[in-house]
């Protein structure tokens, strides 16, 4: 840039007609002027060059011209370049795509971020009391039979996280705030497993979750939630199928000791000894499913099981 604004400069010298510029040379300069003195935007600018291909043209036209000038006229150098300059920067103007100015978010602090988040997710929903986060419907988990007791799937709910596709500090701090503000229900460990499999936040910040204990991955589904590192609130769903799996040291035992009677306990289902492996929680529920009562295990066992994980899983971490 040549520090001052030239057109009027070069105007005075009769600069423009001496080098015998076009019209639309001249209000492209008186543009460019304005541009350099904030009078117009570089959006402005671009809009104006781009009126038509005349205007084009004409900077090119322009250069071409001036450039010749300065070979037969050498003490006509400096004013030359100006213009040469000011042609340039036109045409980088018009490359360069439209500035977006978003909305400064980060310099807000951090709780009235976190207030904007909630504002964007219940704006995307319909906010009722005690909101459950459903995870989005995907097919069944290869593998996966578990009848859907736990309800984690209603049609045609699902976040929006478009937010999520932002910037990566924007990202990391709203999913932190999603995992955290809702509760995730999941049909059973096969659904967990492979939504953890590729979503380490997810791990990283979940605060609240209700699983059914079901399907053949239960065991990797509790030594999961047992790495999560925030989790203080799990209700855990039993129903006839959660013994339909043994745990391997179950499996081994009856290789030596036959099947004992009667045949299906919790203790010995897959999962078991995982689920006992989960610490730190603040908030601890067993229930029986909600909806088939044919599917429902004995209150009996329901209310031990709930015994004997209130003991286990309320003591503090240990860092698995
Ligand atoms: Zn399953």
């Amino acid at each position: 840039m040549s520090g001052l604004p030239t057109y009027y400069a070069q105007q005075m010298l009769n600069l423009h007609t001496r080098f015998g510029l076009s019209e639309n040379a001249r209000s492209l300069l008186r543009a460019h002027d304005d541009w350099k003195l904030g009078r117009i935007s570089q959006d402005e600018l671009g809009r104006i060059i781009k009126t038509s291909a005349n205007m084009r043209q004409a900077i090119i036209d322009t250069i071409t011209k001036v450039n010749n000038i300065m070979k037969k006229k050498p003490e006509e150098q400096k004013m030359c370049l100006d213009i040469i300059q000011a042609c340039a920067e036109m045409l980088t103007a018009l490359e360069k795509p439209a500035e977006i100015k978003g909305f400064p978010l980060m310099k807000l602090p951090v709780e009235i971020r976190r207030m904007v988040y909630g504002w964007y997710i219940n704006a995307k929903i319909a906010k009722r009391a005690g909101a459950v986060a459903h995870p989005r419907i995907l097919p069944k988990a290869p593998g996966c039979h578990c009848p859907q007791f736990v309800a984690s799937t209603p049609p045609g709910h699902q976040f929006d996280l478009a937010l999520a596709r932002t910037d990566k500090k924007v990202r990391d701090e709203f999913l932190e705030y999603f995992y955290q503000a809702f509760r995730f229900h999941f049909t059973c460990g096969c659904e967990l497993t492979r939504r953890f499999l590729n979503n380490d936040s997810m791990r990283q910040n979940l605060r609240n979750v209700k699983i059914h204990w079901s399907g053949t991955k239960s065991d990797e589904a509790f030594l999961l939630l047992a790495r999560c590192p925030k989790l203080k609130e799990l209700e855990v769903v039993v129903s006839k199928g959660t013994s339909l799996y043994l745990s391997k040291r179950e499996t081994e035992m009856r290789r030596y000791f036959g099947a004992p009677k009667p045949a299906g306990r919790l203790p010995d289902s897959l999962g078991m000894d995982e689920l006992l492996l989960i610490r730190g929680i603040e908030r601890l529920t067993v229930s029986h499913t909600p909806l088939k009562v044919a599917a429902r295990r004995a209150e009996e066992e329901r209310a031990s099981l709930d015994g004997l994980l209130q003991a286990r899983l309320k003591l503090p971490r240990t860092g698995l």
